[in-house]
């Protein structure tokens, strides 16, 4: 697989053409922001740890039956996955409050949300991804009827998945945000699914395991990260 020019340099990871116009190198890099880029970093190893973390969560979501982007590892960093036509919106499921849910709501953080909550967040940087519904996807074009529905069921079955996934590895899956795109008549999940944009707490401390380390200043990001990985059984020495 030839690796093409540079189509995209997110604040995390790049996207590379390939010698074949249905699939495209992600490129994990070592740079963290949080804020909408107001705090930056590089941390060493981060780029390997998400890319092989991405991969095995991939994987397990591709074995329950999940539609992934993703198709293989290639090196260190860099996987490649197929070109899809993403849609500019985010989903995002909580099992525990935490984050800006607490901030809207007033809610104390911890508190166990049953049902798992279910929202819609736009794309889009300049605005600082504003909330939405599923009225103003529909009626802006930002996804279909028929695409919110699948995208929610989608986004629900991976947390039947996942949280599963942790709570066997001893940890709590907060919760976490996923983007879809089309491909070939139907939405598959795209994107990346790291601590980066996920919130895991170990379930006996509640300790903070994912990206809120780096926001919140707790050090140890990237040790912590490879924590996370080990305890699912994830080998960073694997390639
Ligand atoms: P929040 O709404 O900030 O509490 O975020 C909820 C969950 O979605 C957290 O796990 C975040 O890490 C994740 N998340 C929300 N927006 C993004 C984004 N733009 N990039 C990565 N993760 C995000």
């Amino acid at each position: 697989m030839e690796k093409g020019s540079e189509l995209y340099a997110g604040k995390a990871k790049s996207v590379y053409r390939t010698d074949d116009p249905e699939r495209f190198i992600l490129a994990f890099r070592d740079d963290t922001s949080a804020f909408d880029g107001g705090k930056v970093a590089q941390l060493d190893r981060k780029g390997r740890v998400n890319n092989l973390f991405n991969a095995f969560i991939m994987q397990k979501l591709e074995d329950a039956g999940i539609p992934t982007h993703f198709e293989r590892v290639l090196a260190p960093n860099e996987s490649l996955v197929r070109n899809l036509e993403m849609l500019p919106v985010e989903c995002v499921v909580r099992n525990y409050a935490a984050g800006s849910l607490c901030r809207r709501l007033g809610v104390q953080e911890g508190q166990e949300l049953l049902p798992p909550t279910f929202e819609l967040f736009l794309k889009d940087d300049a605005l600082h991804d504003p909330m939405i519904n599923e009225s103003l996807a529909e009626t802006f074009g930002w996804a279909g009827a028929d695409e919110l529905r699948e995208m929610k069921e989608l986004t629900y079955a991976v947390n039947r998945v996942l949280k599963q996934l942790f709570q066997d590895a001893g940890m709590l899956l907060v919760d976490y945000k996923l983007e879809f795109g089309r491909a070939g008549g139907g939405l598959v999940l795209g994107d990346e699914f790291s601590p980066d944009g996920c919130r895991i707490w170990d379930a006996e401390t509640r300790r903070k395991m994912d990206k809120d380390r780096f926001r919140q200043d707790l050090g140890d990001v990237i040790e912590t990260y490879e924590e996370v990985g080990r305890r699912l059984g994830i080998d960073f020495e694997s390639v």
